[in-house]
């Protein structure tokens, strides 16, 4: 494989990994004790310290998508957890690509005690699980959310385009220097 295919392969293989469905997992922070309605499920309060969410996204755009919008808060609320991202904090989103688990990561959270739940029935509407949403007083650190969650996290891709870089590969071809150019994500 010459540089230009390496290229072409790497750029492939980000762009099937920001449109990559499959489930994650946002670390919120709240700095102060606030109510927040949270549409239809009730009223709830927010306190100071650190929510976990967990979701799944499968539509257009995969999980880079999902997690855009909830790294930039919705305009105008539709899932549970847009609600509380307004009075919140985006600290950071981990996934698993092509696999959906999100009510077995429930459980896991649910069974490990390590966390509270702060409001039955929130992002679990359409399951049996008890909530899809978790609070810790301390912030839980990656690693302790993949033992929690007997799972490896993977970083997610949900930059904007415009921190996109631009990655050149100069390759020398019969002594003249031709450049092979690609968009790409930061890694
Ligand atoms: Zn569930």
């Amino acid at each position: 494989m010459n540089d230009i295919q390496k290229v072409n392969s790497r750029a492939a293989l980000m762009q099937d990994r920001i449109a990559a469905s499959g489930t994650y997992l946002l670390l919120l922070e709240c700095d102060k004790r606030i109510k927040v309605s949270i549409g239809k499920r009730g009223e709830m309060t927010a306190e100071p310290g650190f929510y976990v969410y967990v979701g799944s996204a499968y539509g257009p755009g995969g999980i880079s998508a999902r997690v855009r919008r909830h790294r930039k808060a919705a305009t105008k609320p539709h899932w549970h957890i847009d609600y509380l991202r307004a009075v919140t904090k985006f600290l950071g989103a981990w996934c698993v690509h092509h696999t959906r688990c999100e009510h077995a990561w429930a459980q896991h959270l649910i069974q490990s005690g390590s966390a509270t739940m702060p409001l039955t029935g929130f992002g679990s509407s359409d399951c049996n699980c008890t909530t899809h949403l978790f609070y810790f007083m301390c912030k839980p650190e990656k690693t302790e959310l993949e033992t929690l969650l007997n799972t490896k996290l993977a970083r997610i891709s949900y930059q904007d385009h415009g921190s996109r870089r631009r990655i050149r590969v100069r390759k020398r071809r019969s002594g003249a220097k031709s450049v092979a150019t690609a968009w790409a994500k930061r890694p």
